[in-house]
């Protein structure tokens, strides 16, 4: 089969690959912040892609989950599901950027939702896990990428107050006029003054480094949240109509390296590609 592979150096071409053993047929992939970071680092061979919508063999479409918590060890229960040892293990292989894949599980989708769409129930899931350690009221998100936006329309959705920062002027929100409860930062930057003392911090991508003594003397609340459950991606799915968010830059696989382009310039907020 096809798939986009990184090559020696790391960088994405688009190659033959040896088929799963149960293949299921690849719909739509998103490419998501997490997976152009690891070009150039992730080892030769490496598919990437794990927002995957795909055509299960009882003719299903189903949006892919790409890591599975054990449910039942400490840290599972503790919230923390995203560090379960199981977690680690992928579950979607080889990886989305390819025409087919061989999944553990997926959530089905209804027809109303196309497959472009259906891509966005693991990046929304990863939000909804994180925006349950916000706090409620008036909230911060910094950065405005694909991720930003959603983390926007979610805490607005459920009634918070929300502003957005960007270091694209074009893309920047409205800035707070003072103090925030909480802030959420989709982009590495550290405006912990613009947090009042007692508020909270979510670090949601790579981050700057802090000030960790306005987080002493502000007494501050630093926690962060990664990757998303089964459970959240249910959760997504059920919200995702209700909210109002950016349409997707669809390009055939093919086109992988035009898509990475338009991604990295900032002309184009999500790209999803199709096999
Ligand atoms: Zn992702
Ligand atoms: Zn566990």
């Amino acid at each position: 089969m096809r798939a986009v592979v990184l090559d020696a150096d790391g960088q994405p071409r688009l190659a033959d690959a040896p088929a799963p053993a149960e293949p299921m047929r690849v719909l739509a992939c998103g490419l998501c912040g997490s997976d152009v970071e690891k070009i150039g680092v992730a080892p030769a061979g490496t598919v990437l892609g794990h927002e995957v919508v795909a055509r299960r063999a009882d003719g299903a479409r189903v949006a892919l989950i790409h890591h599975q918590p054990c449910g039942e060890c400490a840290r599972c229960l503790a919230g923390h599901e995203s560090t379960c040892d199981r977690f680690a293990e992928a579950t979607i292989v080889p990886g989305g950027f390819a025409e087919a894949v061989e999944a553990a599980d997926g959530i089905e989708l209804p027809d109303k939702l196309n497959d472009a769409l259906g891509t966005y129930l693991e990046p929304l899931a990863c939000v909804l896990r994180g925006a349950e350690r916000v706090p409620r009221g008036r909230v911060l998100v910094v950065g405005q990428g694909f991720v930003g936006r959603l983390f926007a329309a979610v805490l607005r959705q459920r009634g918070d107050e929300v502003f957005a920062t960007d270091a694209r002027p074009e893309r920047a929100g409205r800035a707070p006029d003072e103090p925030v409860g909480a802030a959420v930062l989709c982009a590495p930057a550290a405006p912990l003054d613009a947090v009042e003392p007692g508020g909270t911090v979510l670090v949601f991508s790579p981050a700057a480094p802090v000030d960790l003594d306005l987080v002493y003397r502000h007494e501050l609340t630093l926690t962060g949240s990664r990757s998303a459950t089964p459970l959240h991606m249910r959760a997504a799915l059920a919200l995702l109509p209700d909210l109002d968010l950016p349409e997707p830059d669809v390009l055939p696989l093919d086109r992988f390296a035009e898509g990475l382009e338009r991604y990295r310039s900032g002309r184009a907020l999500k790209l999803v590609f199709t096999p």
